[in-house]
């Protein structure tokens, strides 16, 4: 096994260092309760608060809007049942075929409970048409929950048009920011947007912290009822990952500010480089906007679990759609979404790069891959079944 190569950033980031290094104190001495009294406790309560500030900072939110929880996913699930429980007569909501699973499964949950739910299509570029939402929204909707941008392609829905247009329906507006946070200017202060759903794990933090923006004016009901975060979440706060996210939202809106441009060109040479020397590649979504680091690409003729054993025997690590293999697992909800056949969903690739990703790890990319994708060809007839390879 070579050194490995990690192209896989939206599925999760590594810790920075710095990160790592903020966040020891608190796993070792400093184990205080917030709530305590105490010295030790007061330090842990002074420890969230800085880091309340920091992600605030990120998102050009204050840092009363921030609160701390498990994941994007509680998050997500929080927004949109605290945004039907503001009038409970109001039973639908609106959302996109293209979603987090986070989104989706909530939604296909309500749906058995009697809400009606308008699944918003998108075009093959993996556009949102706002004139349809705008279309859809009626007297009985009680929420409108969207991407921000999609961690499958990258894709950004124009969040401006969608919060004018909520803000003029009067209807309460979740985003999922999960993917975009850190990796494109954010402020929440002139967006509009009711609840946002952040997640510390896709930027260099670690997993099993997330935390939700609830606007200050914004109506609101906890999923976990409890003192903590001045009982918007209950639950003893996670301090050592709470200090890392702050950490970590510190070092993005730092990023974000000196080198923005960096990830996009590295992304853009690498996307070039297969288009053009690969016959059957095509690339999944608009050119823009989309975020900077994700490159979704079909390589036809090739089945995209193969392509990951072979990439995982030299230490390539990127992502495909979902398991296409077995008959009963899908293909890629978002791509078909988009039109792409399952076929073409199921020889489909995501690359996604990160702020440590370096020139030479792109030359190595382009090196394996299309050796991998000529071996996959050359043991695969188009349309005969996938030939199975060891691990
Ligand atoms: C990863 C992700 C989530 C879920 O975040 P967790 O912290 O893993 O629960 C939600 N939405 C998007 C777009 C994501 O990429």
């Amino acid at each position: 096994m070579s050194d490995l190569l990690y192209l896989d950033h939206n599925a999760t980031t590594p810790i920075d260092p710095l990160v790592c290094d903020a966040m020891l104190p608190w796993l070792r001495n400093e184990f205080g309760n917030p709530s305590s009294i105490y010295g030790l406790g007061r330090r842990a309560a002074a420890a969230l608060t800085k880091a309340r500030e920091q992600v605030a900072t990120l998102v050009g939110a204050q840092p009363s809007e921030i609160i701390f929880n498990s994941c994007g996913t509680e998050a997500t699930n929080t927004a949109i049942l605290s945004a039907l429980a503001i009038d409970p007569d109001k039973r639908h909501v609106i959302t996109s075929t293209v979603e987090h699973s986070a989104t989706i499964k909530l939604c296909e949950y309500l749906a058995t409970r009697g809400y009606e739910i308008t699944w918003l299509p998108v075009d093959a570029q993996g556009k949102l048409d706002v004139t349809k939402l705008e279309a859809a929204i009626t007297s009985e909707t009680a929420v409108v929950s969207l991407l921000w941008a999609n961690n499958e392609t990258g894709i950004l829905f124009p969040v401006e048009e969608i919060a004018a247009i909520t803000k003029r329906k009067k209807v309460p507006l979740h985003l999922d920011a999960v993917q975009a946070a850190g990796k494109v200017p954010i402020n929440l202060e002139t967006l509009g947007a009711q609840y946002v759903s952040l997640s510390a794990h896709k930027l260099y933090a670690p997993k099993g912290i997330g935390a939700l923006y609830l606007n200050r004016k914004a109506r609101y009901t906890p999923l976990l009822r409890g003192s903590q975060e001045e009982t918007r979440r209950g639950g003893t706060q996670n301090v050592a990952s709470i200090v890392a996210f702050g950490k970590a939202a510190e070092l993005a809106t730092a990023a974000l500010l000196t080198a923005p441009e960096h990830i996009a060109a590295l992304r853009d040479r690498f996307e070039q480089t297969l288009l053009s020397t690969i016959q059957g590649v095509r690339r999944n979504g608009a050119a823009e906007p989309r975020l900077p680091n994700t490159s979704n690409l079909t390589f036809s003729g090739i089945e995209a679990e193969s392509a990951l054993l072979l990439f995982d025997q030299e230490g390539l690590c990127c992502s495909a759609g979902s398991a296409c293999s077995s008959g009963s697992i899908n293909p890629s909800h978002v791509l078909t979404a988009m039109g792409v056949t399952r076929d073409e969903a199921c020889a489909s690739l995501r690359f996604s790069f990160g702020r440590t990703t370096t020139e030479e790890e792109i030359d190595r990319a382009l090196e394996i891959i299309p050796r991998v994708v000529a071996k996959l060809r050359s043991a695969q007839p188009v349309g005969g079944s996938p030939v199975q390879f060891a691990a």
